[in-house]
């Protein structure tokens, strides 16, 4: 399966795969730098894959977003026109990629949400990752021009935040690792309290990394190539998503709310149908039993 190449695969999302699809080439940064034109060519023209799943991406946290949207898009699209380039001229007839829900347009009428996959160009996207998102939508129009002009089986799965044992620690996480990293420091201390970012408000929904790797892999081992939305159908608010951990886990911690700091967009819930139509059977991991794992990880990589 050396002629599975994975794009990204030193990250969250990579690793996961990796445990279930262990036979595949898994790149990083350091062995390849993506933006390179040259570096990209050449690391394709030794691999020679046969199928590509792309989730290398310049991926951070709000702040980190906001305050570089120039190079979040520049990098993004510097990636994406490497890896595709490559593939078009190496004749890759399956390639999955990855998008995210918070490239949705910010607002909606309430009777659009949960949004469909062709909602996806009906607004602009919420301005604290504009730039991030502007690379994502061109990535997908590129796949889907490709296919309509090549007749290839290209495809790209969208989901919302993610969470697991590999993502990130410190500056450049997203809001559960942040918040188990938070919540490691707070019980290693003497502070009885995590302070969160924004009021709570925002409906967000998750997906452990994990059972994203599973639908990567059933895509090409049940031959489906349709492009989907991958959510639950749950969507609640950040408040009781923190309450929900705290409790998962067994902490009396008591949370604050930094109201200085951004919330993010309010709402960006998808609608999972096509992906429940295309995987009747598949069921995604209880919440509880995914967020002790990751607790257990963090703990273990915070402390040694
Ligand atoms: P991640 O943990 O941040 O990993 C990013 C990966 O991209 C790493 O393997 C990194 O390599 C690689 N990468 C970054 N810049 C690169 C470059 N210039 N050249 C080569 N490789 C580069 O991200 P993730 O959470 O696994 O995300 C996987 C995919 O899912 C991404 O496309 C992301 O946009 C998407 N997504 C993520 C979330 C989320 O909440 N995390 C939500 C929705 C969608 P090194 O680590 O070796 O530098």
């Amino acid at each position: 399966m050396k002629d599975i190449l994975v794009t990204g695969g030193s990250g969250q999302v990579g690793k996961a795969l990796q445990e279930i699809l262990p036979y595949a080439y898994y790149l990083s940064s350091s062995e390849c730098d993506l933006t390179d034109e040259r570096q990209t060519s050449v690391l394709f023209n030794e691999i020679k894959p046969k199928i590509v799943i792309h989730l290398a991406a310049r991926v951070g946290g709000i702040i980190d977003n906001m305050n570089n949207q120039h190079e979040y898009l520049l990098d993004n699209l510097k990636i994406n026109n490497n890896v595709i380039d490559n593939c078009h001229k190496h004749k890759i007839n399956r390639f999955i990629s990855i998008l995210s829900t918070c490239i949705f347009p910010d607002k909606m009428e309430e009777s659009c949400y949960p949004m469909k996959e062709e909602d996806m160009f009906n607004g602009r996207p919420t301005e604290t990752n504009f730039g991030y998102a502007l690379a994502k939508r061109t990535l997908s129009y590129l796949i889907d021009s490709h296919n309509a002009k090549f007749g290839t089986k290209w495809q790209y799965l969208t989901p919302c935040n993610l969470f697991g044992e590999h993502d990130k620690i410190g500056s450049h996480s997203h809001f559960i690792s942040g918040m188990i990293e938070k919540i490691v420091k707070a019980e290693n201390g003497k502070d009885k309290k995590i302070t969160l970012f924004g009021d709570g408000s925002p409906y967000r929904q998750f997906v452990y990394a994990k059972d994203l790797a599973v639908l990567i892999k059933k895509c090409i081992f049940e031959d489906i190539s349709e492009s989907f939305n991958v959510a639950p159908i749950e969507n609640f608010t950040i408040k009781e998503m923190a309450e929900k951990t705290l409790k998962a886990i067994g902490s009396d911690l008591n949370i604050e709310w930094d109201t200085t700091k951004p919330n993010g967009q309010l709402r960006k819930d998808v609608s999972n149908e096509k992906m429940t139509s295309l995987f009747p059977h598949f069921k995604f991991t209880p919440y509880e039993q995914a967020i002790v794992s990751t607790y257990n990880s963090f703990k273990t990589r915070i402390n040694g």
